[in-house]
């Protein structure tokens, strides 16, 4: 159903008045994990400022160590959804359990479904069942096949708007977080139809690359970017060490505009 064969049209992705796969390139940004009111409506304001459409965080985080930051749950959905309302933004969260997907809407415009969970079946099959747009990302050691087969899952339980994205995959290079794979985005264009985003904050693990890496990516005929924003980076609870602080997420946007990059 996701393949190219199937389908020679881009599929577009509508998410409220955004259209994902359209031809203009759209921005996910925000906060690793959603924290508190304070957070979110800092980060919003700012991000509603530059124009961004679609506001993420995290509220149910699947964390390497039981004893980091869980996220605050439903709480978390709650809080997130009425930040993006009030800023006229749509909102974009991961869900790690198919009994959550339902629950999930009432909140969310768009379910993620997070790098861990990638070939969660389960999970995939009650993300195929209810009509949200789904953000599907690439396993961490899942090949370009294995993500496909993934998004079929979805598709062949009635959803067909999936945004597929790449975020780094394992390997043994440690000079960043994981190892993006450029070439999964026009190849992932090629054998689907779906629109494709690359985040370039989860794949690099690092902020002093992101104006090349997101030029890379737009180069390559990504449909979107996922750049992690937080009003105080130094003091997030979870990924501290890249995500990127307000006026950096500032400067980033104006080097990508004034290179022609980006609208
Ligand atoms: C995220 O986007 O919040 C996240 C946890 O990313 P990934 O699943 O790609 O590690
Ligand atoms: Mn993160």
């Amino acid at each position: 159903l996701i393949s190219r064969k199937n389908k020679s049209q881009d599929t577009v992705v509508q998410v409220g008045p955004l259209a994902v796969g359209g031809g203009t390139p759209i921005i996910i940004s925000g906060p690793c994990s959603v924290e508190t009111e304070a957070q979110m409506e800092a980060v919003a304001s700012h991000l509603q400022g530059e124009g961004i459409a679609l506001l993420r965080g995290g509220a149910y985080k699947p964390r390497t160590s039981p004893y980091d930051f869980q996220g605050l749950g439903k709480e978390g959905l709650r809080i997130l959804s009425e930040t993006a309302k009030r800023h006229q933004m749509v909102c974009v969260s991961e869900i790690v359990t198919p009994e959550d997907v339902e629950m999930a809407c009432e909140y969310l415009d768009v379910i993620q479904i997070g790098a861990r969970n990638m070939q969660n079946f389960e999970l995939l099959k009650a993300a195929g069942s209810v009509r949200k747009p789904i953000l599907l990302k690439r396993g961490l050691a899942a090949t370009i096949e294995e993500l496909l087969y993934a998004a079929e899952y979805i598709a062949s339980r009635g959803n067909d708007q999936i945004i597929l994205c790449e975020r780094g995959i394992r390997t043994y290079e440690k000079a960043t977080r994981n190892t993006l794979d450029i070439s999964a985005v026009p190849i992932l264009k090629q054998e689907s139809h779906l629109p494709v985003v690359v985040d370039i904050s989860h794949s690099t693990g690092r902020k002093d690359i992101m104006f090349p890496i997101a030029k890379a990516a737009l180069a390559v005929g990504a449909d979107g970017l996922i750049i992690e924003t937080h009003n105080e980076p130094a003091v997030a609870l979870s990924d501290a060490k890249q995500q990127l602080d307000l006026d950096q997420f500032s400067t980033l946007l104006n080097q990508l505009r004034q290179s022609g990059f980006l609208p």
